[in-house]
């Protein structure tokens, strides 16, 4: 904290609120972490992936795969580019897209794909950029819940055509307020989000095209560029206290987070149980002092929002069933073992309505 807070004292001294240096050392600084040659620091990671899918020109007239089961800003960055997201199911172990939930979904406007690192697990990407290179299509990776998480030895984001980032708080590398970043290696694609970000200018007052006011702050930035630091420490914390919570869950009547393929990583941005009986584990944690939270209760076509896409209920079955039985525990850094074992018991004396009804076929990890 006292650290965070000479770097603020240090910020405003110099009065340099907007771009500057420490913009400049927050990007290079999370290129680095990334292994991408550029980052550009923008306002959120809804903007992020906005100014990426600009970028990238994606526009109206253009359809972009989405997973059904995401933050909704996934899906809210497509629209508010004039193009159309295109709703896809998520597998049923890990709640991510894959190559076979995708293909299906290409058709002749698809432009480009987001696979959503969801909960801080990477999708298996590999598959699905190959299946974009056959196909000539784009990918945007949405690694807003990833940040740090490694696949086959690259970091999230960094795979891609490029990798958005959020820094809202709660994020596994969160800012003191809102912040994103676009990391790519294509010194073109860069250049041209550093400038959508700051009203299609490069040089000052030459506005080359209509862009918009999404910059990062230099006062988040440095504060940014000190949690950067701590952001591996944090995750092998995370990853520590769910291996944890996941021993201490054994015996309770609810499913676990499945296990990480060989070459994934995940980095806990939040630990998923599934239950039929949602509402009833919910209740009793509460009752026993451990709170929870669902991500996300309405899969995205389902949203009022995205009522208009005209997606019935039942068309994606998985999405929309992982909505009623998902369960997020509480898992953070500075989570303690006593907490640990004190959610473990609490949940392993939970007795679920309707156990012995037979399962939706959810809770089975489907074999590969
Ligand atoms: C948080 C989040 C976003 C959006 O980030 P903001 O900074 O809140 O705009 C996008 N996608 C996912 C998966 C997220 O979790």
């Amino acid at each position: 904290m006292s650290e965070l807070l000479a770097t603020v004292e240090r910020v405003a001294r110099t009065a340099k609120f907007t771009l500057g240096p420490e913009l400049e050392a927050f990007e290079a600084e999370y290129a680095d972490y990334c292994g991408t040659a550029h980052a550009v620091g923008v306002s959120s990671g809804t903007e992020a992936l906005a100014l990426a899918l600009r970028g990238l020109d994606v526009g109206p007239g253009d359809e972009v795969i989405v997973p059904a089961n995401s933050f909704i800003a996934t899906a809210e960055a497509v629209s508010l580019v004039g193009a159309s997201p295109r709703f896809v199911d998520v597998e049923p172990d890990t709640a991510l897209i894959s190559a076979a939930t995708v293909e299906p979904a290409l058709g002749p406007r698809t432009r480009c794909i987001i696979p959503v690192h969801l909960y801080g697990r990477a999708v298996e990407l590999e598959p699905i950029l190959s299946l974009a290179r056959e196909r000539g299509l784009k990918v945007l990776e949405d690694g807003c819940q990833a940040h740090g998480a490694m696949l086959d030895g690259r970091r999230v984001g960094s795979l891609g055509d490029a990798g958005c980032f959020s820094f809202y708080p709660a994020k596994n590398l969160g800012a003191w307020g809102d912040g994103g970043a676009v990391v790519t290696g294509d010194a073109r694609l860069a250049d041209r989000v550093r400038g959508l970000r700051h009203h299609g200018q490069r040089v000052p007052s030459e506005h080359q095209e209509i862009g918009t006011t999404g910059r990062l702050d230099a006062l988040q930035a440095a504060i940014l560029r000190v949690k950067l630091r701590y952001l591996d420490a944090w995750n092998d914390q995370r990853r520590h206290a769910a291996a944890a919570l996941t021993g201490a869950l054994a015996g309770a009547p609810l499913t676990p987070p499945a296990p990480v393929r060989p070459g994934g990583d995940h980095v806990f941005h939040q630990f998923v149980v599934q239950t039929p009986d949602r509402e009833g584990l919910r209740r009793h944690l509460a009752e026993r002092g451990v709170s929870t939270a669902i991500h996300y209760p309405i899969a995205i076509h389902r949203t009022v929002a995205y009522a208009p896409v005209g997606l019935p209920a039942g068309s994606l079955p998985v999405s929309e069933a992982l909505a009623r039985r998902i369960c997020s525990l509480p898992v953070h850094p500075s989570i303690t073992d006593e907490e640990i074992t004190r959610i473990g018991a609490a949940a392993r004396e939970f007795a679920p309505r309707g156990a012995e009804a037979p399962a939706d076929g959810l809770s089975s990890p489907r074999g590969r």
